[in-house]
């Protein structure tokens, strides 16, 4: 671990991804079409297709495969959505067989990985820690240690089974919750989609998570912002032309108990909301990637920094307004090479 953590730096920022456009440039060739569709997966979503100029009808076709792409996968992954594939099997009773997508099936395997390679801190079976905890807020209690340790037993990966025809459950009690992950594949989606249109560039971005490849307007690789979540300061940026930035960590989904905020994202390892949480920006080829591993490490802190698979980089933003400390693998500090200046102090 101690040897991918090359920067540690204390600031009064903290990061959250954005991408930006570098205005109008003297290259009138391309054009970005921009779709900004409402209501994908409960948040912003920004679809932008860079063609040749004269190519628009084509971009808007792409762009509208695009968002038809984004909301398939919210409807087959969607807690929120009774109708949803991932609702139907965590209403199965034990041993039914629910038949499931190539996606949902690709998503689930893919997350098992990442529960496996986090040493359990990505679990997407974790769903009672989640019910137990928004049932807290709405009732403005704490959960009792005994109503905790119930959560965490219900439901596991041991109770989940794939077969050729479906998903079956060990137990009536286990659950899924895909939220740490469907966001990041349904950006892959709608990307493939759009780069299959034949665009020379294209950015897929939804709630701030995003996944670019080729070129902006002007020809040259996307700005992505990393930006301070206190404020709307920038702490810094990069140029990218192929990959996906997504963050996790934010205050900006909570529970409020007793007038403290606590997390959205539970430490599977305690049940209880994870304390002091973290921002955490993680670059990856793509964004499924990104955003399981973005999750993951809000859980794992900077200490999580050893587990990122190869090719995979992260900024961690830890502490609060007053004291602030950014934790970055060295991928990334190369990457970074003009942190803002002081007050931040580098600490090797
Ligand atoms: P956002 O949706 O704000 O981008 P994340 O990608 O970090 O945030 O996903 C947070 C969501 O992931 C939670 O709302 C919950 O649905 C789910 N979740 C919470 N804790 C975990 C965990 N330890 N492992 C996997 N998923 C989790
Ligand atoms: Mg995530």
């Amino acid at each position: 671990m101690a040897g991918r953590v090359a920067v540690v730096v204390v600031v009064l920022l903290t990061a959250i991804a954005i991408w930006q456009t570098r205005g109008t440039g003297p290259d009138l060739s391309r054009v970005a079409v921009v779709r900004s569709p409402a209501g994908v997966m409960g948040t912003t979503c920004t679809l932008v297709a860079v063609v040749p100029a004269g190519r628009e009808a084509m971009a808007q076709r792409g762009l509208e495969a695009a968002e038809r792409e984004l909301r398939e996968v919210d409807a087959l992954m969607s807690t929120y959505l009774e109708s949803s594939e991932l609702s139907a099997i965590n209403r199965a009773a034990a041993g039914e067989v629910v038949p499931v997508s190539t996606q949902l099936r690709s998503v689930l395997r893919f997350s098992r990985e990442v529960w496996q390679a986090s040493n359990g801190a990505f679990d997407a079976t974790c769903r009672p820690m989640i019910d137990l905890w928004r049932r807290a807020g709405r009732a403005g209690r704490l959960p009792l240690d005994d109503d905790i340790a119930a959560a965490r037993s219900r439901s596991s990966w041991e109770d989940f089974e794939q077969l050729a025809g479906g998903v079956r459950k060990g137990r009536q009690s286990a659950r899924l919750d895909l939220g740490g992950v469907a966001k990041g594949y349904g950006i892959d989606r709608a990307f493939d989609v759009l780069s299959a249109a034949g665009c020379d560039g294209v950015l897929v971005d939804v709630g701030g998570d995003v996944r670019v490849g080729g070129c902006d307007a002007r020809g040259e690789r996307w700005m992505i912002t990393v930006r301070d979540p206190f404020g709307d300061r920038r702490l810094t940026d990069f140029a990218l032309d192929a990959g996906a930035v997504c963050t996790s960590g934010n205050y900006e989904r909570y529970v409020e108990i007793g007038g403290v905020r606590y997390s959205h994202i539970i430490d599977p390892r305690t049940g209880h909301p994870v304390d002091r949480l973290p921002s955490v920006t993680v670059l990856a080829a793509d964004a499924v990637t990104a955003d399981a591993w973005a999750t993951a490490l809000g859980v794992l802190g900077a200490e999580g920094l050893g587990l990122l698979p190869p090719s995979v980089e992260a900024l961690i933003v830890e502490g609060d307004e007053n004291s602030c400390r950014i934790h970055a693998d060295e991928a990334m500090e190369q990457r970074l090479g003009t942190l803002p200046a002081p007050p931040c102090e580098v600490d090797r």
